[in-house]
Formats: C-alpha cells, structure tokens, sequence
C-alpha cells in the first residue's frame, strides 16, 4: 500500500491527518473528472433548446412564451454565457431527469404534460447523438490523468471508474484514450444501487478485494463527495480541472486543480 500527498501534505481520514492513510485502491469519477465533457455537454445542451424552440414553434408558442421557454431551459440545464454550471442538470444529471427538467419548463409555458413529455422525448431523440463516445466532440481526458494513472499502476494501487454513465460508455472512452489497461474495476449506471448511494461504493470495493478504509475517491460533484464520507472511504477528494468554470464544492474536502499536485509515496 501507498499513501498520497496533495501539494506535499499528506492526505489521511482527518485533515490534517494524524497518520497518512494506507491507499490500496483510487476510485475516479468519469465526467468532470477523469473527463472534459464540457464541450460535448454545451453542444448538446444547445441543440435540445433550440429542438424544444423549434418544436414550441410548431405548437403554436408566441414569441413572449419561446423567450420565456428559452429562459426557462437555460437556467434548468446550467448553460449561460460564459460555459456550464458544473452542478447544473446537463453537468451532473442523468438524461431521464433531464428530460423531465425539460418537460417541467414546457409545462410552464402553458403545454399539458402528455404534450410536453413527448415534445421532450422528440428533442431528446433528435439530439442524442451529440452525447458520448460517438459524438462530434467526444470527452477528452483532465490534463495529466495518463501520467497519474501511470504512477499508481506502477506502485500497484488498483484504480476503479464509479460513474454514472453507461459501461459501454465508459469503455469506450478508456479504450479510446489507452487507459484501460489501468483499471481493476467499474461501477456504471448499469450497476445497481447506482451513485451516490454509499453502497455502490461498498459493492465496487468488494469486486476490487479491498476495503473502503483503504480506498481514495475523486470527484467533481458534492454528491460524489459525501457518499465516499458516508462509505467510510479514507481520502475524499474533490476534482476543480474538468470545468472552465470552478466547481462549487464542499471546502471541507481537500481539493485537486491539477493531476500532478497528487503524489503517490510508497
Ligand atoms: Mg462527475
């Protein structure tokens, strides 16, 4: 086992800690983490407004009520001008709440809810391919991930992907980016409980052979955060590089801006 430093200091349960945790196995988050999913997430945000616009049109929304819709959509989804919210819908949410947060704003715009689901289902259909591996600008890794990840193996900690992305999605992006021959183990979205129930983190732990005790766990969402806290994982560390915007986390988690401020010290 190895212990890590952040920016020199060791990281342990307590901070500052009273020993250094002994660290077996990283557990990553996928998106906003070992991910730059930004760009992908703003074109796919685009395209389901301007689908739901254009769709609004079609039912006979006036020009007041696109505006509103346009509004509406803008705030549930995080995307302003300057980026995304990284804790916004499209940031964080899987796509079935997404679409119900894009039904709700067609709901306020004066559509009933059969119409507005199925308006939703249609932008969602006509957009989908902007989203994952296959997409026109599909994710590209945090800056530095390989290198880490180079370091661990060497010092045989086993690394895991808990994501709330599919696993053919999350194979497909550590295969595309020759990461996979790094990792012992995933927890996808096709696993059950899924993120952020404490127990998925349990469930990953007993695949890889370790204890949560012995684990580390990086994420760029508080739900990430407080789920490793909950599962009793030793260091719990927040991730700021995946985003153009920083990512309002919990400050009682130590936080990484950059891979190579983490090192691995046998
Ligand atoms: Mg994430």
């Amino acid at each position: 086992m190895v212990h890590l430093t952040l920016r020199g200091q060791p990281l342990g349960t307590a901070q500052p800690p009273a020993d250094p945790a002994r660290i077996a196995a990283v557990l990553f988050d996928k998106d906003g983490t070992m991910s730059q999913s930004e760009p992908m997430l703003l074109r796919l945000a685009r395209a389901r407004v301007e689908q739901c616009l254009a769709l609004g049109v079609s039912h006979g929304l006036d020009d007041a009520r696109l505006q509103q819709l346009l509004d509406l959509l803008a705030r549930a989804y995080g995307l302003g001008t300057d980026g995304l919210h990284p804790a916004g819908t499209i940031a964080v949410a899987a796509r079935d709440h997404n679409l119900i947060s894009t039904a709700t704003a067609l709901v306020q715009v004066g559509l009933g809810w059969p119409e507005a689901l199925a308006l939703s289902e249609q932008a969602f259909a006509s957009t989908d391919s902007l989203h994952g591996q296959g997409a026109p600008t599909p994710p590209q890794p945090t800056d530095g991930l390989a290198n880490l990840l180079e370091r661990l193996t060497a010092a045989g900690v086993r690394c895991a992907v808990i994501s709330n992305d599919h696993q053919p999605g999350i194979q497909a992006f550590l295969r595309r980016h020759d990461l996979a021959k790094h990792f012992a183990g995933l927890w996808s979205a096709d696993h059950l409980p899924r993120k952020p129930d404490p127990e998925a983190v349990h469930a990953l732990c007993a695949e890889l052979g370790v204890r949560p005790q012995s684990c580390a766990l990086i994420g760029d969402a508080n739900s990430d955060l407080h789920m490793a806290r909950k599962a009793g994982v030793a260091v719990v560390l927040g991730y700021q590089d995946g985003w153009s915007q920083p990512v309002p986390l919990d400050p009682a988690f130590p936080q990484i801006h950059h891979w190579d401020e983490l090192e691995v010290v046998d």
